[in-house]
């Protein structure tokens, strides 16, 4: 069994962290709070635990990566949460960042596509602390988004998308905000879309980024 250790080291380090995503202009607290509660090496194999708490995206099963902190936090700053707002990820990945979510007193529902890593939700170390109430975990394809649960307050993909999947504007509630990074070439360019009253969306585009692919269908 893996031990689970959040040191005053590990502790130290994320504190660290924080201050220098402040820096880099994020300037949310009530993200930054979030962040610096939830143990990131939790989210990873322990052979990465001495770089867990630089600022870069790290490998994690089946050829996917954990984001990289400074995004992470962007992209929940652009979702400008309110507690009990109604979120959908997809891409689950590590678990990472639908924590950081649920930490922010979000309701949670998160889709992944890759058996392997929905597989490993199961033994989702803080399960105790975010029970199903406030964080679900879902195997299926982000395209189709998760009309059982829908409308959503905020929608947030964290995979780099083809275009904006038109099912998961239609699961927007009106005044909702999806914040999607869009795949141009290898960069992606940050999109906010906010649903206005009368269901017509607005756009505000934000610098680049890197995903992994936002890929069609489930993967056994
Ligand atoms: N939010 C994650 C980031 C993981 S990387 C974290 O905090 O760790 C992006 C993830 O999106 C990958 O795990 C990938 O398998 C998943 N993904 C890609 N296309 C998808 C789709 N159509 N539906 C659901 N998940 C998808």
């Amino acid at each position: 069994m893996r031990e689970y250790d959040d040191t005053y080291r590990h502790k130290g380090l994320r504190k660290k962290l924080m201050d220098s995503l402040r820096e880099k202009g994020i300037t949310d607290e009530s993200v930054l709070l979030a962040m610096g509660n939830i143990p990131r090496h939790f989210f990873m194999d322990p052979g990465f635990d001495s770089v867990a708490y630089e600022d870069r995206a790290l490998p994690i099963d089946v050829d996917q990566t954990i984001s990289q902190p400074y995004t992470v936090a962007f992209q929940t700053q652009l979702l400008k949460i309110r507690p009990n707002d109604k979120v959908l990820e997809i891409g689950t990945g590590s678990m990472y960042q639908a924590t950081v979510l649920a930490e922010m007193g979000a309701k949670v529902v998160t889709i992944e596509r890759q058996k392997k890593l929905y597989t490993a939700t199961k033994d989702f170390i803080l399960r105790k602390k975010y029970p199903s109430a406030s964080l679900k975990f879902i195997y299926g394809d982000g395209f189709e988004g998760q009309p059982a649960f829908a409308p959503f307050d905020k929608i947030i993909i964290t995979c780099g998308a083809p275009f904006v999947p038109p099912k998961l504007i239609q699961q927007m509630k009106s005044g909702g905000i999806m914040v999607i990074p869009l795949a141009e070439d290898e960069h992606h360019k940050m999109l906010r879309i906010t649903k206005k009253e009368d269901g017509t969306t607005e756009e505000e585009t934000f610098s680049d980024f890197s995903f992994v692919p936002m890929l069609p269908g489930k993967n056994e």
